[in-house]
């Protein structure tokens, strides 16, 4: 087996708290001798489950970030049994960088697992993450959000796996997070996930979708925060109660719930993100940006439900998608 060529500064078996990098070695025309320096966090107190919390899988997504350096720089060894492990800014490069994927290799964080020692940027963080951080830990919570293409409703979501034990662990997980919404999800295209690199080791493991729009708001990162929260009290690492929070179940499984642009344009949202639409009502529209004087393209909702995504940027290209409608069942 190869080995890995990241090396971490801080100690996973030691006691308190301590802030440190994975350094990988990164030549470059700069620095030749170089290392790109990547945060991590361990707190931990004595014997105990473990929790990884990672964040930036996407580097464009910022709930995560966010919560996640205010947890490393406030989470005290007194609060916890076990251990919690912070990975702010997985895809470090593209986090730096406030791109989705790596400016060095193009890489897509969560299409690069399990990763390779000897491979690009992104696989030797993934790699090290499979091999060296998923195997110590317990529960795995994956902060994402929309990113600057993309706005979604705040959800907490785990996977239909086919061990159904697992499954009930990652639901309950998932419902003690308290998102104000959450859904179960089928994935169609699992290659190269974290999460189902990390539900293949038989983890308890949780992903989000927070907001989006290339940034973080406060009504977002409370629902971070508090889910993480959540998350530590319900794997009896950190000591307090759960904090409640009636939550929606979405369900996105309709095969007519995307509704994808067939023209370059500029977009105009003619509803709301949790806007309740019914089928055949106009989501949007998109005007000619070369002309005036034409009539602008109606896009309307194939049924009925609530506006679940939207896209967020101003102009819009053939083939992305303008909105997701789903439908909200109430537990
Ligand atoms: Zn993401």
């Amino acid at each position: 087996m190869i080995p890995s060529p990241i090396t971490p500064s801080v100690n996973f078996d030691a006691d308190g708290t301590q802030h440190g990098y994975l350094k990988l070695p990164h030549s470059r025309d700069e620095s030749a001798w170089g290392t790109m320096l990547i945060p991590i966090t361990v707190v931990k107190n004595g014997e105990g489950p473990t929790a990884l919390l990672t964040g930036a899988n996407h580097g464009d997504e910022y709930e995560g970030p966010v919560a996640l350096s205010k947890l490393a720089n406030t989470l005290a060894a007194e609060q916890i049994h076990g251990r919690v492990i912070i990975l702010p800014f997985m895809n470090y490069p593209a986090f730096r960088a406030g791109k989705r994927t790596s400016p060095l290799d193009g890489g897509n964080m969560n299409r690069s697992f399990p990763g390779r020692p000897d491979g690009s940027f992104t696989e030797k963080i993934a790699d090290y993450i499979y091999c060296h951080l998923l195997p110590l830990s317990d529960y795995v919570l994956d902060l994402h959000s929309g990113g600057k293409s993309m706005q979604l409703l705040p959800f907490a979501a785990a996977h239909v796996l086919e061990d159904k034990a697992q499954q009930a662990r990652c639901v309950a997980a998932m419902q003690a997070f308290a998102a104000p919404y959450h859904i179960m999800l089928v994935e169609l295209d699992s290659v190269g996930m974290y999460d189902s690199a990390a539900e293949a080791l038989g983890k308890t493991f949780v992903t989000t979708e927070l907001g989006g729009g290339g940034s973080a708001i406060p009504y977002t990162l409370e629902i971070a925060e508090t889910g993480i929260h959540n998350l530590l009290v319900h794997a009896g690492i950190k000591h307090g109660a759960l904090i409640p929070r009636n939550s929606v179940r979405l369900d996105m499984s309709a095969d007519n719930c995307f509704i994808t642009s067939e023209h370059d344009g500029l977009l105009e949202m003619c509803v709301n993100l949790g806007d309740p639409v019914s089928k055949g009502q106009v989501v949007a529209r998109i005007h000619d940006p070369a002309r005036t004087g034409v009539a602008p393209e109606g896009y309307r909702a194939g049924l009925d439900g609530i506006v679940a995504l939207r896209h967020f940027p101003g102009l819009i290209q053939c083939g992305d998608a303008i909105a997701l409608i789903a439908v909200a069942q109430l537990d």
